[in-house]
């Protein structure tokens, strides 16, 4: 098979979907890689590193996306690379379909076979490549409220650690997965007082045994998450509900119920968000302010830790990504039921029950 691998041109992405270390698999099975110049920069691989493994080099992402079988990247097609997908071929990469009604049409429309990273689930209900990235994000999170707390960077003014003899800052965190987790282990290790919110209580009681007392478990509900979010100086929004978009947990009016400096980061805005009041923004103009509480809501957070990120990325994606070259879409999907459910779309249809759902079409 063809496998192409072409330049993210999401605003400050700069992770790429294959490594060379992936390159040199894919070949070493007889697959041929095609790589847009420069695709790799970002994350510090240049086109000789490619070419050493075995890629070839290609000008165009035109040429990338017309010779390929299978696309493989990192964030989803963007609207100049609509046109370039043709019918039948693979698009393997993040989609977030659940907030994204008119890509979704679009990917039916071309008649490609999307393999949404997100959506490819284990028996035990883990998302092996969602994980990784999470982890970056949801530990990004944390330093990056730490960042905008700052009275220079137009927060309140504190250190989320105190000092000796003043008190440290407050933190909650809605969704205690790996997002959560991540994000709690990095504020703990800071100093804060953190509360993690969940409705699984198994979740809570793994929590409660990681962190051994070092934050406080709450379980998730309006009450709860209205107290909580009242008296923080950061919120951090991690909540998921696989495939589907974000459920509101955090309104306007708890927003608002925030002291003026606050600092909200919502890492769940590529699913839509959790917080009433996020919207997404950019790595280049990341932040926004409603009632005097800053908001963070870039819905691709590890594109800026490119070097921590692709190689993340790489160790997941490509055991799968061989199954998809090896056999092609049918017979590995037949073969792997982790691999099914990250199908999304198929033949013109949406084949993933949650984004039909949410996008209300025909399944
Ligand atoms: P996860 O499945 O590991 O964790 C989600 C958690 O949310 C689960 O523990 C679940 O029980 C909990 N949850 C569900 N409903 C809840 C509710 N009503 N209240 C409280 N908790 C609830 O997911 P994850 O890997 O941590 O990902 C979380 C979100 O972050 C996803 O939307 C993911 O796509 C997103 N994400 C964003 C970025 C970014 O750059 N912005 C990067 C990585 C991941």
């Amino acid at each position: 098979m063809i496998i192409g691998v072409p330049k993210e041109i999401k605003i400050s992405e700069n992770r790429v979907g294959m490594t060379e270390a992936g390159v040199r698999q894919y070949v070493g099975e007889g697959h041929t890689v095609l790589v847009e110049k420069d695709a790799g920069v970002g994350s510090g691989i240049t086109n000789e590193q490619y070419e050493k493994a075995g890629a070839k080099i290609i000008d165009s992402k035109k040429e990338v996306y017309a010779k390929a079988d299978m696309i493989q990247k990192v964030k989803e097609p963007l609207p100049d690379e609509y046109e370039l997908m043709k019918e039948n071929q693979i698009i393997y990469t993040y989609l977030h379909l659940a907030a994204e009604p008119k890509l979704t049409k679009v990917l039916c429309e071309r008649k490609v076979k999307a393999i949404a990273y997100e959506t490819i689930q284990l028996e035990n209900g883990s998302l092996p490549l969602l994980t990784p990235m999470s982890e970056v994000a949801g530990r990004m999170a944390t330093q990056i409220g730490a960042f905008y707390l700052q009275k220079d960077h137009g927060g309140k003014g504190i250190l989320l650690g105190g000092v000796t003899g003043v008190k440290p800052g407050k933190v909650t965190i809605i969704g205690g997965g790996v997002v959560g987790t991540n994000a709690a282990k990095m504020a703990v290790g800071l100093g804060a007082s953190v509360t993690i919110l969940d409705v699984s209580t198994a979740r809570l009681e793994y929590l409660d045994d990681i962190f051994q007392g070092r934050c406080m478990t709450l379980f998730s509900n309006p009450k709860n998450i209205e107290e909580s979010v009242r008296e923080s100086d950061l919120v951090i929004g991690g909540v998921l509900i696989t495939g589907h978009k974000a459920p509101t947990l955090v309104s306007k009016e708890m927003v608002s119920s925030m002291a003026k400096g606050s600092v909200v980061v919502d890492v769940a805005v590529d699913q839509g968000g959790c917080i009433e009041t996020c919207r997404p923004t950019s790595h280049t103009n990341p932040t926004y302010e409603v009632d005097g509480v800053i908001h963070y809501c870039v819905p691709n957070m590890p594109g800026v830790a490119p070097r921590t990120s692709t190689y993340a990325l790489t160790n997941v994606t490509t055991k799968y990504g061989l199954m998809l070259a090896n056999m092609g879409v049918e017979d590995a999907v037949a073969k792997s039921p982790a691999l099914l459910k990250g199908l999304n779309v198929y033949n013109g249809y949406v084949c993933y029950e949650p984004v039909a759902k949410d996008l209300h079409m025909e399944y």
